[in-house]
């Protein structure tokens, strides 16, 4: 039990929220700063953002730490400096899976049990008749499904959790797909408050302004990042850029447009389209 005042460390820990990924892959650190699980190709983009245009809008990085055997990326803790924070994460672009994923399930593509399970519990009408009798569903298959399920496909941005203030967190958006079922749930998000819509709609402009010039975001497969949604009753908003897991360089001398469809082979990821929309979507909750 924790008992007022509370301590820096309390504090922290109370308003620590995780809204993706697996429980074990954080660990809290100093003051103000987090721990994330270190991967090869996070801690690259993290080097590789210190002089971009993006660096402005990416939580601050400090290398990579060992704690407990463990080597982990040193960031900022993007939650700090609020108090009791509603948070939001938007998972951005057209797919989540890296083309290379799609191939590499496409190998040896045999009906998994457990994957018809995972299709059936969100949509019992997920599967075909032909997967329904051999009760499997193969591994490309789910995953192109899981994208149709969402706004992923229709609008490039899904929305992969939110904790709000009264301590209610909800990551059941599986099949939020409309964009009147999206705005609902912005509205929510917001609590229709017009100000920190306003904040939040001037942040994610910025923020598409330093995409569209940045060299980083030119040069990457930006697959699996998220856009992270901060604000509280102070009035408070920051939107910041988050989870490089999967963001991957292209060849030398190719670039990406981001706003283009996808087709297979030419790696698009539909990031400033699906921000674009985001944006309308925001739009439409301030002006309903
Ligand atoms: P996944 O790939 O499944 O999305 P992951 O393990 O790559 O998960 P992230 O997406 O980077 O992890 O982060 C998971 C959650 O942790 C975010 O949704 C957010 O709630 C929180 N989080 C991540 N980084 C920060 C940060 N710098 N400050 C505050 N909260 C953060
Ligand atoms: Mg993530
Ligand atoms: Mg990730």
């Amino acid at each position: 039990i924790v008992q007022w005042p509370f301590s820096a460390t309390q504090r922290r820990k109370l308003n620590w929220v995780q809204l993706a990924g697996h429980k074990g892959n954080f660990k809290a650190a100093d003051e103000g700063n987090i721990l994330k699980k270190f991967s090869e190709n996070e801690m690259q983009c993290f080097e590789k953002l210190r002089d971009d245009g993006l660096l402005p809008f990416v939580p601050g990085y400090h290398g990579v730490v060992e704690k407990d055997g463990e080597s982990f990326l040193h960031m900022t803790d993007l939650l700090a400096d609020f108090e009791l924070p509603n948070v939001m994460d938007c998972k951005m672009g057209v797919r989540t899976y890296l083309e290379e994923e799609l191939v590499r399930a496409r190998e040896r593509p045999k009906p998994r049990e457990d994957l018809y399970k995972k299709m059936t519990e969100v949509d019992s009408a997920g599967p075909t008749p032909e997967e329904h009798s051999q009760r499997g569903v193969t591994k490309p298959r789910y995953m192109q499904w899981r994208e149709s399920m969402s706004s992923t496909n229709t609008l490039g941005f899904r929305i992969e959790g939110i904790k709000k203030s009264d301590g209610t967190c909800r990551t059941d958006f599986k099949k939020t797909r409309s964009k009147h079922d999206v705005i609902q749930v912005f509205k929510d998000f917001v609590g229709e408050n017009v100000s920190i819509i306003k904040s939040y709609l001037s942040r994610l402009t910025a923020i598409q302004h330093a995409l569209k010039t940045s060299e980083f975001f030119k040069q990457h497969e930006v697959i699996g990042s998220s856009l992270l949604f901060i604000h509280d009753h102070t009035g408070k908003a920051q939107v910041w850029i988050i989870d490089f897991g999967k963001t991957t360089a292209l060849p030398e001398g190719h670039t990406l447009n981001h706003d283009i469809p996808w087709q297979e082979g030419n790696r698009e990821d539909g990031y400033l389209w699906g921000l674009e929309n985001l944006i309308h979507t925001l739009e439409s909750v301030n002006n309903d």
